[in-house]
């Protein structure tokens, strides 16, 4: 690829963060420090997960409200199909829009026991795409769904999961989201796919950057990304090295958002876990940099 190098990145891409919702009081204050790291660099929007099976319904939504009341950062709410009826998800959205959230990320969810075949609740969403139907006919939410650049596991083959995709953007929203992959390549043949589909909708790459190779196996096992055996390489022998690691995994995803970049991404979003100086490297080296106060709610608009 004909990638420019660092040095001649404008910073003209837009990017966004994913955060989880914080259990104590201790994660929580890493949370908000994290929030106020990144806040400068005047995301498009920051979103907070929903545990599997609902899990974390008031610690999601309090998260989100309060970033809502006390930051200029749009935000937005993962809300999933697990373990709910109709009704009760689209008043958990009701409740969102009331405190002045106006994004959703759109999600099905996964089985409450993993490796078990997907159960819908009896009165509940089938899967995102319904759900996208009924946030519609609550409030003109701006929704985000899922999308798989390595295919989901549940997904018969390549063609029915940008099917999936159309459906859930033809039902309502307004942009995809991926799950995290490590060859731009997949990105770019997926976006082709999707493009062929008829699917003109944002595709954003979801960004994971990898510290810890043995956790992140785990996680890609149950989603369906693959880790290439060069991370391992790449990772090899710095168990006992926490700074290297961390020069090293901000290395291996600048370098890929940089190739992304040069295939035309302009939104990069990130998978902190809670964690904001990861990304904050790489945003500064896609050549982002703080945006003054007053000029950030210009950005957001
Ligand atoms: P869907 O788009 O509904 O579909 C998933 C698969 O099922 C597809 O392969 C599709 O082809 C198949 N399928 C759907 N409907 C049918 C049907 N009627 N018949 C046959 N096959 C069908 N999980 C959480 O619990 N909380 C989160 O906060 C969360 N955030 C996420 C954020 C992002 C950006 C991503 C990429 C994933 C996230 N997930 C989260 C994980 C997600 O819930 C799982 O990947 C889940 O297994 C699928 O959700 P989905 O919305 O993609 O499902």
């Amino acid at each position: 690829l004909d990638a420019p190098l660092f040095a001649d990145l404008a910073g003209d891409a837009a990017v966004s963060f994913e955060f989880f919702p914080p259990k104590t009081a201790k994660m929580e204050e890493t949370l908000w420090g994290a929030i106020e790291t990144l806040a400068p660099l005047a995301p498009q929007f920051v979103s907070v997960t929903y545990g599997a099976g609902g899990s974390t319904r008031e610690r999601t939504h309090a998260t989100v409200a309060r970033i809502a009341r006390e930051t200029d950062i749009p935000a937005a709410a993962h809300l999933t199909c697990v373990g709910a009826s109709k009704g009760e998800i689209l008043d958990v959205a009701r409740e969102y829009w009331e405190a002045g959230v106006r994004h959703i990320v759109a999600l099905r969810g996964d089985p409450a026991e993993a490796g078990m075949p997907y159960a819908s609740h009896p009165e509940g969403f089938r899967n995102a795409a319904d759900l996208v139907a009924g946030l519609r006919t609550v409030a003109p939410f701006e929704i985000s769904v899922a999308a798989y650049p390595e295919n989901h596991p549940d997904s018969a083959d390549e063609q029915a999961d940008i099917d999936n995709l159309k459906a859930k953007i033809d039902a309502g929203a307004h942009r995809a989201i991926t799950q995290f992959f490590f060859s731009p390549e997949a990105f770019f043949r997926f976006r082709d796919r999707a493009a062929a589909a008829g699917i003109e909708a944002e595709i954003v790459p979801g960004i994971l950057p990898v510290s810890n190779v043995a956790q992140t196996r785990k996680f890609a096992g149950l989603c369906g990304a693959a880790i290439p055996p060069w991370m391992d390489r790449l990772f090899e022998g710095l168990d006992a090295h926490p700074a290297a690691r961390q020069l090293v995994a901000a290395t291996v995803s600048a370098e890929m958002c940089r190739r992304l970049y040069a295939g035309g991404v302009r939104h990069f979003h990130f998978y902190t876990l809670n964690r904001a100086e990861l990304a904050y490297a790489i945003c500064h080296l896609l050549g982002k940099r703080p945006v003054p106060v007053a000029a950030r709610e210009t950005v957001a608009a």
